[in-house]
């Protein structure tokens, strides 16, 4: 952990205490608080919407952790418009975790607020990490269920850009929420070893529906959930349009 991040969590944790919040004052109908810490950086505009949950502009440091693998060097998306996030998350294990995510500046706030939520009620993601972990392979981290958002790809399976390029969608526990797609009339699940988790009438646990809170939220915060799509199913996608 950088010096800037634990600035920034620990300017969190003072504003909180110290915040109507936590007096017998009404509390402030929007919580999100913004704070400008001062650093090193270049950069110095994080987001604390609560503790252990703020994002902020893409600095040095992690541009070297994506250049060349999610962010590719033909990638059309400034830098300016992404957003770097730390979120809490509570894991399959139960036990609280911290992630990361790379997004759209558009969505971050929207990302802030719903893993929030997430981690209020202890929904279970098995990881979120950058996708660079898995080299920005996309299957990869599918594979081993890992939450992501920002990738410069194309969808699979074709030539257009995907919304993930875009960093305006994001794949929730991926391998209990396949990518179901039908090439040439014939099923193609992915991740290799997801196939049970493509029958959405079984009962098992991760499963994103209608009546789950990850879907509630996010299609609350005008996001589409790929789980609806008619021509394919995308189960562990939630995507958002901007309109510039
Ligand atoms: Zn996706």
């Amino acid at each position: 952990m950088n010096n800037k991040k634990i600035l920034c969590i620990v300017t969190a944790a003072a504003i909180l205490v110290s915040s109507p919040l936590f007096s017998n004052a009404a509390p402030a109908k929007n919580a999100n608080i913004e704070v400008t810490t001062t650093s090193m950086n270049q950069n110095n505009d994080c987001i604390i919407y609560q503790p252990g949950f703020f994002y902020e502009s893409i600095t040095d440091e992690i541009k070297q952790r994506i250049n060349g693998l999610s962010y590719k060097e033909d990638c059309t998306v400034p830098y300016e418009d992404l957003r770097y996030l730390n979120v809490l998350y509570v894991d399959f294990n139960g036990k609280s975790q911290t992630g990361e995510l790379i997004c759209n500046k558009a969505i971050a706030q929207d990302l802030v607020e719903i893993f929030y939520e997430l981690y209020q009620a202890q929904y279970p993601i098995d990881k979120i990490k950058l996708i660079d972990e898995y080299n920005a392979d996309d299957d990869l981290s599918c594979l081993e269920d890992n939450t992501s958002c920002f990738n410069y790809r194309v969808v699979s399976g074709s030539t257009s850009l995907s919304k993930h390029a875009l960093g305006l969608a994001i794949d929730i526990n991926p391998f209990y929420n396949p990518y179901v797609t039908y090439p040439n009339g014939k099923i193609r699940i992915t991740p290799p070893g997801s196939e049970a988790y493509a029958n959405r009438e079984a009962a098992f646990p991760h499963k994103i529906h209608k009546n789950d809170l990850c879907y509630q939220l996010f299609t609350a915060h005008g996001f589409t959930w790929g789980g609806n799509w008619k021509s394919l199913k995308d189960y562990q996608h939630f995507q958002k349009s901007i309109t510039k």
